[in-house]
């Protein structure tokens, strides 16, 4: 009967709760032993001037090398790294590491003077009082100049900005850091954020770019943020460019630069000559 259907529902609900809880304690502990053992490591993506076709920058993303499971990528620890504030340890070997790997990368001729490295702040980094500190820090240790080292932040951090977190960022963009916001128009909406804030560019988030040939709503998205980015002097950056015609859409709509699978994916080592891009520019050439 009803109350049977109940209490077995109850039961599976426990038994998934339970798992849950017991993966997060499992996660979070190949997370410590990951820091103690200093297993945590970079893949980097190009991101490309859309005019130019020039790598402009690079994203640095976290992965953690995991002696029992593998590589791991954020998207199983992320979470469980926030809510346990080992981001916060984690984050800095992360901007250290980025630093120091776009450094080598120039010492060994792999990558120009201009070659940005972007990395990826979470809310736990963003409103730590020691957070320039911690980037300044970053920066002297690898002998790296602000203005080669761009952070993204999630609008929900940006909107929830306390006067003391504002100030940091502030100072952080004094340094000549660039800061921007990362998977723009998945948060919420309030774009009075976009005045206030001291950032210089955005990074329209992959699921518009997804439908951008195909769904006419996400194409008008697409096209109002470039707009917008271009109205307020914002460098707008398309995330999850995976066909050659999204590109071509985005470079008739102005979009400054672009990332995704089409351009390269996530690798170790410094990015190298881009396939699709010389494949374009040949083509352009021929036509
Ligand atoms: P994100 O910052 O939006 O980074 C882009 C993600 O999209 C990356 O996933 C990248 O591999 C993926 N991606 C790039 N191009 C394409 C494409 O064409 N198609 C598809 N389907 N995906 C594409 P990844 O490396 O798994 O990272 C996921 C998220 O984890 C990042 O999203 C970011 O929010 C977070 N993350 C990564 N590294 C760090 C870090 O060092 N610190 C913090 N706090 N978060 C990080
Ligand atoms: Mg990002
Ligand atoms: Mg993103
Ligand atoms: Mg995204």
């Amino acid at each position: 009967g009803a109350k049977t259907r109940g209490k077995n529902r109850c039961e599976i609900f426990d038994a998934g709760l339970q798992a849950r809880a017991v993966d997060r304690i499992a996660i979070a502990s190949a997370l410590r032993r990951g820091l103690r053992d200093d297993r945590f490591v970079l893949h980097f993506q190009p991101v490309v001037d859309i005019c130019t076709g020039d790598t402009v920058a690079v994203e640095s993303l976290v992965r953690l090398d995991d002696p029992d499971r593998g590589l791991l990528a954020p998207g199983t620890f992320i979470q469980v790294a926030e809510d346990s504030g080992l981001i916060v340890p984690i984050g800095t070997s992360v901007l250290e590491q980025a630093c120091r790997e776009l450094v080598a990368w120039r010492a060994s001729g792999a990558a120009g003077p201009g070659l940005r490295t972007a990395v990826n702040l979470s809310a736990r980094q963003a409103t730590r009082p020691d957070l320039a500190e911690t980037i300044e820090h970053a920066l002297a240790q690898a002998g790296l100049e602000p203005s080669a080292l761009t952070l993204e932040l999630t609008e929900t951090v940006l909107m929830e900005a306390d006067a003391a977190t504002l100030r940091q960022l502030e100072r952080i963009r004094e340094l000549g850091v660039g800061l921007g916001i990362d998977d723009f128009g998945t948060g919420y909406s309030s774009l009075t954020y976009l005045k206030r804030l001291p950032v210089s560019f955005v990074k329209i988030d992959r699921s518009f770019v997804a439908g951008l040939i195909t769904d006419p709503s996400d194409r008008e998205i697409v096209t109002a943020v470039i707009r917008l980015g271009q109205a307020l002097g914002l460098t707008t950056i398309a995330e999850g460019v995976e066909e050659p015609a999204q590109f071509d859409a985005l470079r008739q709509l102005g979009c400054d630069q672009a990332q995704g699978f089409l351009l390269g994916r996530p690798k170790a080592g410094p990015p190298g000559d881009i396939a699709a891009v010389r494949a374009m520019r040949t083509a352009a050439r021929v036509s």
